[in-house]
């Protein structure tokens, strides 16, 4: 299987700024932020998506979660907020078929997404 985008940031073959690094998850920043912040945690094994990820890799996701809620945190977000989210497939809008968290935060945001 071809090596996805973030395959190759986890072996260093293209650059990104990573935040947050244990030997299971990456957190770095979004090349495209949508939000003043925007990071993405993922787990270095890759599944193509939510729904592929096998019922005995559940503490695996209550993982990442709490990355998510730690960089956050590091990252000065806890006072003001911010959002955890999971685009799952084509309608859900998953550009990269690796399971990842976005993050964001820094402004306001509007319920529900287009
Ligand atoms: P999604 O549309 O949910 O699959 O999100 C994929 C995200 O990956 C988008 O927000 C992209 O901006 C981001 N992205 C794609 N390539 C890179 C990269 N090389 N470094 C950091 N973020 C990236």
């Amino acid at each position: 299987m071809q090596k996805s985008i973030f395959e190759k940031i986890i072996a260093r073959e293209i650059p990104a700024q990573i935040i947050h690094e244990t030997d299971e998850l990456l957190a770095f920043r979004d090349i495209n932020p949508q939000t003043p912040a925007h990071f993405l945690v993922i787990p270095k094994q890759r599944f193509d998506r939510l729904a592929e990820v096998p019922a005995d890799r559940d503490a695996l996701l209550g993982r990442l979660l709490l990355a998510a809620a730690e960089v956050a945190r590091k990252e000065g977000l806890a006072g003001t907020g911010y959002r955890v989210v999971i685009n799952n497939g084509a309608d859900g809008g998953e550009t990269v078929p690796h399971l990842h968290l976005h993050v964001l935060g820094g402004r306001p945001l509007g319920w529900p997404p287009g």
